[in-house]
């Protein structure tokens, strides 16, 4: 029987979620995952959460050779592709680099997938290939204009796995567009851990929460929003993960189909909304002074969810302040990481 999903990239943030939601709907987790951005030491908080640590491919999703003995080894009966650079403002400084990593590292992973028979890929995309959207929320069929070469890569990526899908019959491709992930799985076992100075709001907030930064820099806050400041859509990371177990659960049931899925709450919450939930969560201060706007920043955006619903029959359930609890007792058992 084959039963194992090749997650790649699953040693990571949204990856080690997933590998909890999929070990709890049946599946068997198989890693792929060079390591460039997360540690072996997650497996362990795996097998805890879960009963078993899924198994560790240490190696590249660029490296056709491997790919091509573990699809011969291994029972594998669909692919989760998370593998990829994800830091935008790195993406405009070493452009080749994203281009190399997420694009042809999807295409070698196809081809692999291709040559050993195995046609069902979800695919990690995001919201970013919208770009500056003419309005919220936004519907999947919004014109795509990402703004830097870390979306183009996403966008690159969707393009050429519909092209693909329509080359011969019998694919199954699931393009999932995240909006903001946040939050942790509940037990505090496991989460996010950027390395150095965090980009995104949701850890910087929890690290200023900690004592590990003085404060947060609010990024504007003169935008046409209710309080000036950014609104986004956050959604937590165990919810992302149950959307991937819906994708691929719909996915397998169909004889080919090439799905594009927003996954979001379709709400919309602003950087003091989330420092002030964040507050209530950990009981701690989070002093911020508001500062310039960021270049490159949309003022507001958040996702329609309804394509999801209806095909997937997956919603977002949980609260921003879970999301905001759950971040809370990750950042706080764990202020080194793993
Ligand atoms: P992450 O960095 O925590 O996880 C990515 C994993 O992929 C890491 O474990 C890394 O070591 C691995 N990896 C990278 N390149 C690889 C390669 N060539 N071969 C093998 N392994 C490789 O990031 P994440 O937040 O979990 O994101 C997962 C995916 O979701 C990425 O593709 C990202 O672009 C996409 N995404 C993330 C967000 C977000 O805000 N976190 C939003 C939208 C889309
Ligand atoms: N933000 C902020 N201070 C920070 C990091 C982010 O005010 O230190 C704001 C940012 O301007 C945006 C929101 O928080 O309005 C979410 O930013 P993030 O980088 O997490 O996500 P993205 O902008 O990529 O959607």
């Amino acid at each position: 029987m084959k039963n194992y999903v090749l997650v790649t990239g699953g040693a990571g943030y949204i990856g080690s979620h997933t590998c909890v939601a999929l070990a709890a709907a049946g599946y068997t987790p198989l890693i792929l995952d060079n390591l460039c951005n997360s540690s072996a030491k997650v497996l362990d908080r795996l097998a805890t959460i879960s009963g078993a640590a899924p198994r560790l491919i240490e190696g590249d999703v660029r490296d056709r050779a491997l790919l091509d003995r573990v699809f011969a080894q291994e029972p594998v009966q669909a692919v989760i592709h998370f593998a990829g650079l994800k830091a935008v403002g790195d993406s405009v400084v070493d452009p080749l680099l994203y281009y190399d990593n997420n694009v042809n590292g999807s295409l070698v992973l196809a081809a692999a997938m291709r040559a050993a028979g195995v046609r069902t890929l979800i695919f990690s995309s995001s919201a970013t290939v919208y770009g500056e959207p003419d309005e919220s929320p936004i519907p999947e069929s919004a014109p795509t204009r990402p703004a830097n070469p870390y979306g183009r890569s996403k966008l690159m990526v969707e393009e050429c796995l519909g092209d693909l899908y329509r080359s011969e019959p019998g694919w199954r491709i699931a393009l999932l567009r995240y909006f903001n992930p946040v939050g942790a799985h509940e037990s505090g076992l496991i989460g996010e851990h950027p390395q150095g100075k965090p980009n995104n709001l949701m850890p910087f907030v929890s690290q200023v929460a900690v004592g590990t930064r003085p404060e947060l820099v609010v990024h504007g806050g003169d935008y046409p929003t209710p309080d000036g400041t950014g609104v986004r859509d956050y959604v937590h990371v165990m919810d992302l993960a149950e959307g991937h177990v819906a994708a691929l659960r719909h996915a397998l049931a169909q004889p080919q189909a090439l799905l594009t899925v927003n996954l979001g709450t379709g709400r919309g919450c602003s950087v003091l909304e989330v420092v002030q939930a964040f507050e209530r969560a950990s009981g701690r201060p989070v002093p911020r002074t508001i500062g310039p706007r960021r270049p490159g920043d949309v003022p507001a955006y958040w996702g329609d969810p309804a394509a999801a619903a209806e095909v997937l029959g997956w919603q977002a359930r949980r609260t921003l302040d879970q999301m905001c609890a759950d971040s809370w007792r990750w950042q706080s058992g764990n202020p080194e990481g793993y």
